[in-house]
């Protein structure tokens, strides 16, 4: 057991301060990491702030885009070795036994992941703690491997942003002849413009700010339109295969369907925090439908962050020291941001 420095929200009406956690010591299947950096998920306020219907645990240590260094392993560890360049997402163990887990997706175990922070270890009382900390501790199978040459500090974002937005549109193979449409243009969803202009999709970006039209235009976007003009909207509607939902509030979900071509999809992931309400008119119209996704499983993430390296994608980042998250917390509730914050955690 070791004593780590970290920053913890205390209460959902606290600001993050300074706290000091217990890590456990290497087990000898775990890895344990000195973080270097951790990108700032819209997740890490919904949940640092309870505001997913009382799910939060405090105190919470937050963080689930971790790229860091091996520091020391355990005598099983085979994948790693002292000094490699790792990360982590969202989640630290499954339970390995259940269909989901045997079929490479763990992240939809049956009897529910551990996530990174937020959670409990399994039969434990044990709380885990995220990546807003120096070092953690964790199984070498929920550790991903990253290539030499990356950008470090880029890459952390790929471990929830990324695999987030990879993941629904592989799952559609989305490719070459079809339109893409991405609610949101935030963290996620410019990893979402990325991956799918990458793919071959025709993409348009649908943004309260358009502020952020020229950005759009830089990141593959072919169109960008401002749903805050009615105009741009109803040339708009019927033009989508598929809708990659990635706002963070709930809104008029009609209007999103509209977007939709005969048969057209939403694979919505963003995750406000009321249900959407969702006319069936807007489903049996044109036969369109809904679809939800969850991050992705280690084995893809390991896939998505291949695909990185050799296509050269990265999120925007903006780096900021720990000292600064609650002024990040509210620039990105505020849509101040392009597109994701980093914390360099050597600033703690
Ligand atoms: P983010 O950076 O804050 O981006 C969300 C974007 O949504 C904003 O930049 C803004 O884009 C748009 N938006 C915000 N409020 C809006 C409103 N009232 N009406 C219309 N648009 C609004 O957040 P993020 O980190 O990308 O996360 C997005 C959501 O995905 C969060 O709810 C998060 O919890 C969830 N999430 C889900 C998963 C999963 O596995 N499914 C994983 C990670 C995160 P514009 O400025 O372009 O309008
Ligand atoms: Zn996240
Ligand atoms: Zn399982």
């Amino acid at each position: 057991m070791s004593k780590v420095k970290s920053y913890a929200a205390l209460s959902e009406k606290t600001p993050l301060e300074p706290y000091n956690i217990i890590r456990r010591e290497c087990n000898s299947e775990d890895v344990l990491i000195k973080i270097e950096y951790c990108g700032v998920c819209h997740s890490d306020i919904h949940m640092a702030r309870n505001e997913w219907h009382n799910t939060s645990i405090f105190p919470m240590v937050p963080g689930h885009e971790i790229i860091g260094v091996v520091e020391s392993i355990g005598n099983s560890v085979s994948k790693f070795k002292i000094g490699d360049s790792v990360g982590v997402g969202v989640y630290v163990d499954s339970c390995g036994k259940c269909d989901n887990c045997n079929d490479s997706m763990d992240h939809y175990c049956e009897k529910g992941v551990v996530l990174t922070y937020n959670s409990y270890e399994y039969g434990t009382t044990t709380i885990t703690y995220g990546g807003y900390s120096k070092k953690i501790v964790v199984k070498e199978s929920y550790v991903i491997g990253i290539p030499k040459g990356m950008i470090k500090e880029k890459a952390a974002p790929l471990l929830c942003a990324g695999i987030t937005t990879y993941s629904p549109l592989r799952y559609l193979n989305v490719g070459q002849g079809h339109k893409v449409g991405v609610t949101g243009f935030g963290g996620l969803g410019h990893m979402g413009v990325k991956f799918a202009s990458s793919m071959g999709a025709e993409v348009t970006i649908f943004s309260t700010s358009e502020s952020k039209k020229q950005d759009a235009i830089n990141m593959g976007a072919h169109n960008f339109v401002n749903v805050n003009d009615k105009e741009q909207l109803i040339k708009a509607q019927n033009s989508c295969h598929y809708i990659l939902d990635t706002v963070s509030a709930n809104r008029d979900m009609a209007q999103v369907f509209s977007l939709l071509k005969t048969d057209g999809r939403i694979m919505t992931v963003g995750l406000p925090m009321e249900p959407h309400a969702i006319s069936s008119f807007s489903l049996i119209d044109k036969r369109k439908g809904i679809i939800g996704s969850s991050i992705g499983s280690i084995v893809e993430t390991q896939e998505m962050i291949n695909y990185c390296n050799e296509n050269n994608i990265y999120p925007e980042v903006e780096m900021i020291p720990i000292s600064k998250i609650n002024e990040a917390f509210e620039r990105i509730i505020n849509k101040d941001i392009r597109f994701r914050f980093v914390i360099d955690m050597s600033s703690l």
